[in-house]
């Protein structure tokens, strides 16, 4: 296990995944280090019960807040990350998202990079990740280079009538762009076969365009490239003058080995990677690596998520893939609220099965009427990026998560504003809140608003900029203080915005991708993929059987 590699990749999740995927052909030498397993394809990746009240695919994981109550993030430790479960919403950032905004509850700062710079980098992510989309239909829309790659996923006859609903009150429903592998005009082709256990669940057959399926299997096949899968990476080990990365100490089989490399990538998400450069305090680095700002660990954001149903008394929804319809319209206020508010998009239907056990909170309403004759909605708002929130370490090395949600007010307005629009469209008679997605095998209290639990969304706890005195990683996302170490994840994140973050952490992973290709001396794809790759990923710990 000392065998040296070009670049060791930790986490294969949206920032780790994308980044191997565009690393691999340079004909380097790749070593992956994942913490978790493949995760299995099995009749289960699609049972409600099992994917949302157990910790089958969430983690049991516990951290902690600051008072010392636990926290049950529900981490999806597998090959691909957060992303097995995630939604596949990818959206980009609008371009105002990049510079200073007046929010309700502050002045939002600015990013070091603009909208234009990642533009290229989102098209690319839009095109790996085969993303559906419609441009021309969303007012916020920023500008793009091309149409999305594919077209967009249409609605069900159900959800298209709500649009129309929603464009007769003058509102402008637009299409969720989504990583999602459907050919609707060429049904017997399509790899997506547009199931309702989509959003929160895996995809039993691929169809999904999940880091592990866009980033990591397509790349599997190139003699360079090795992953080694359940290995715990627990420190990282620096030179005497403490500029450099020497060693990655892993736990594999219960062993701990230490490989090393020229560049080191930290993809873990955006909180564990905080907790890994704290971890690996040394005397060069006695505050953690990378954090002479102290910012390491800051900023945590998560958005204010909400999540609600909407059921009519009338009308049923029979629809399958619900997660189709989009809207912006109070994204950036309106005349009664001059702040930002957020974004509004449908979540994956509701199902009876998981409601059940929560039959209280919807009586007198019956589960199976709720579930049968719901829409059900995700709303997301700005969190501002605040030094307080952040992420620590408690004597025992486990997570601290000490974060206070602010800029309320924004979510509140949101909130207000779409039970409002549902109930002037016929769909609101109950407005009732939808607990368990987000919050998969652990929750006990029902609320419209995600509680700490909900950190599906986490970022910017490493944000990068070009200030070492306030952040932690230059433009590259290289750390300040190290030379040969980076972090390609969430973390990087300035601010939050109120869209999906996947997109944008993957287009910035692509664009930390073409600083490493020169960096490396590896300019020009020079391999081709292995035309069946897909089916040739290695076993878990390859580096064990090659060597
Ligand atoms: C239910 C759900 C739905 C979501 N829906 C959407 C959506 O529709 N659109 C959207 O944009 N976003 C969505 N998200 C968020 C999205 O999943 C995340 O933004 C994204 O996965 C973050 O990418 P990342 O690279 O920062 O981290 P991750 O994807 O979490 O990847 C981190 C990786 O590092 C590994 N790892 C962690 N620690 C270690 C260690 N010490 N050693 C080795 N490996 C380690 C993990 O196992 C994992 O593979 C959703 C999330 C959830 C939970
Ligand atoms: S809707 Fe399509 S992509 Fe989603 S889980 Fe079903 S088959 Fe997979």
């Amino acid at each position: 296990m000392n065998d040296h590699y070009d670049v060791i990749i930790i986490g294969t999740g949206a920032g780790g995944g994308t980044l191997l995927s565009k690393l691999a052909t340079s004909g380097k030498r790749i070593l992956v280090l994942e913490r978790g397993p493949f995760l299995p394809r099995e009749k289960e990746n699609w049972d409600t019960k099992i994917a949302f009240n157990t910790t089958r695919y969430f983690g049991p994981e516990v951290w902690y807040d600051k008072n010392g109550g636990e926290v049950r993030a529900g981490m999806c430790y597998h090959v691909g990350g957060n992303t097995k479960l995630y939604g596949a919403a990818l959206f980009r950032l609008r371009e105002r998202d990049f510079e200073k905004v007046q929010h309700v509850g502050g002045l939002k700062p600015e990013w070091p990079l603009k909208y234009r710079d990642f533009e290229p980098y989102y098209a690319e992510a839009e095109t790996l990740y085969q993303v559906h989309g419609k441009s021309g239909l969303d007012p916020t829309e920023p500008p793009r280079s091309g149409e999305f790659p594919f077209p967009a996923m249409s609605h069900e006859p159900r959800i298209q009538e709500v649009a129309d609903h929603l464009a007769s009150r003058g509102l402008k429903p637009c299409y969720t762009p989504l990583g999602i592998r459907i050919n609707e005009a060429q049904k017997y082709l399509s790899q997506c076969i547009r199931c309702s256990t989509c959003d929160g669940y895996p995809c039993l057959v691929h169809a999904k365009s999940d880091a592990e399926v866009a980033g990591v299997r397509p790349v599997m096949g190139l003699e360079n490239v090795t992953l080694l899968t359940e290995t715990k990476v627990e420190r990282l080990l620096t030179s005497l003058s403490g500029r450099e990365i020497t060693g990655v100490v892993a736990v594999v089989d219960g062993d701990r080995v230490t490989v090393t490399a020229d560049v080191v990538v930290v993809a873990c998400g955006s909180i564990n990677s905080a907790a890994l450069l704290l971890k690996s305090a040394n005397d060069q680095h006695p505050n953690g690596l990378a954090n002479s700002s102290g910012m390491v660990g800051r900023n945590l954001m998560k958005h204010i998520l909400g999540s609600l149903i909407g059921v009519s008394s009338f009308k049923a929804n029979p629809t399958k893939f619900q997660k189709t319809l989009s809207l912006f319209d109070f994204y950036w206020g309106d005349e009664d609220f001059p702040y930002p508010m957020g974004q509004v998009q449908m979540l994956g239907k509701v199902d009876k099965e998981s409601l059940e056990g929560s039959e209280s909170i919807y009586a007198p309403l019956d589960i199976d009427f709720v579930a049968k004759h719901s829409l059900d909605w995700w709303l997301t708002s700005e969190d501002l990026p605040d030094p307080n929130n952040r992420i620590t370490l408690n004597r025992d090395g486990n997570i601290v998560v000490d974060y206070t949600e602010n800029n309320t007010p924004a979510f509140d307005r949101l909130m207000a504003k779409w039970t409002e629009t549902l109930k002037s469209i016929g769909c609101g008679c109950h407005i009732l809140p939808n607990g368990k997605y987000f919050n998969a095998g652990t929750v006990t209290t029902f609320t419209m608003k995600l509680g700490i639990n909900g950190l599906g969304h986490q970022i910017g706890t490493c944000r990068f900029g070009e200030d070492p005195a306030t952040s932690v990683l230059d433009l590259n996302c290289k750390a300040h203080d190290l030379d040969n170490l980076y972090v390609v994840d969430g973390g990087f994140m300035v601010t939050s915005a109120a869209v999906n973050p996947t997109l944008t952490i993957i287009a910035n992973a692509l664009r930390v991708g073409d600083h490493l290709v020169e960096r490396l001396g590896a300019n020009g794809a020079v391999l081709q993929t292995a035309p069946n790759a897909m089916n040739s990923a290695r076993t878990p710990h390859e580096v064990a059987l090659v060597q």
